[in-house]
């Protein structure tokens, strides 16, 4: 375990809540059990989630790291807490699309369950006072928040997560259909993925379900949806994660 000790609260958001602490290469990020959907206009306590997404997230990190890909992570402390590097977040939302689902099937015609090949890559202005709108190349650059080469890494660093994300999830019988990443710079100015990869972000389909019936969601979206069962569904993501990883590191 690592001698460090809690500082104040650096941010509380929909899902977690960030410290920091006596390490300035240090900060802690705690799971909330709040469950938000619709821009937090539905809100529940979900007992349980918060642990269960960060052993998700601690694992899937890992397994980002050993396939080259750099994280904000370090390491699982309590269940329900990890300790992360410092990062500044790039206020973009990355989505990488396998499989067309949720808004893109609103926003455009296109058939829910139509698979997308190559891979579709969408970038949303991270803020909800503005709805988290979906960025143009134009809006993107006028923002000024990433240079033409920082986005280039962006993109290409969601694919590379996309490749392994997905590669992984077959093995244990899970459809990655789509999730949303953050990444963010470190204070050396590297730019990894940050933020969290679990149900919540995630859409993770059941391959042993057959069809599309509505038991194959082991996701948010049985939130979203009222499908009920949502700790079943992230407990059966944490099951397999679990079996087919190794434990996370403790302590730095
Ligand atoms: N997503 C997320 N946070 C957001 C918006 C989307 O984690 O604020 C995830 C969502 O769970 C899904 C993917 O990003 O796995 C694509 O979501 P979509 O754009 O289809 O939006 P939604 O249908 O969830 O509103």
């Amino acid at each position: 375990m690592t001698a460090y000790t809690l500082g104040s609260l650096l941010y509380e958001g929909k899902a977690k809540r960030v410290y920091q602490t006596d390490q300035t290469d240090l900060v802690a990020v705690e799971y909330k059990d709040d469950a938000t959907a619709f821009n937090a206009l539905k809100k529940a306590q979900l007992a349980g989630k918060g642990l269960m997404n960060c052993q998700i997230s601690a694992r899937l990190f890992e397994l980002l790291e050993r396939e080259g890909i750099v994280t904000h992570y370090l390491s699982l402390q309590e269940p329900n807490w990890m300790l992360v590097k410092p990062v500044q977040i790039v206020p973009v939302e990355v989505v990488v699309r396998n499989i067309a689902f949720g808004s893109l099937c609103k926003q455009m015609p296109i058939e829910p369950g139509t698979p997308l090949d190559p891979p579709l890559l969408d970038l949303y202005y991270k803020d909800d006072a503005y709805g988290d709108p979906l960025l143009t190349d134009a809006r993107l650059e006028r923002l000024g928040v990433l240079s033409a080469s920082q986005r280039q890494e962006l993109e290409h660093l969601a694919m590379a997560v996309n490749t392994s994300l997905r590669r992984f999830f077959a093995e244990i019988a899970l459809e990655l259909v789509d999730f949303k990443i953050e990444l963010g710079f470190t204070t050396d100015g590297q730019l990894v993925v940050a933020d969290e990869i679990s149900p919540d972000t995630c859409r993770l389909w059941d391959r042993n379900v057959s069809g599309d019936a509505q038991e194959r969601i082991l996701d948010k979206d049985r939130f979203r949806q009222d499908l009920g069962g949502v700790v079943e569904a992230y407990g059966e993501v944490l099951k397999r994660v679990q079996a087919a990883c190794p434990p996370p590191r403790l302590g730095k």
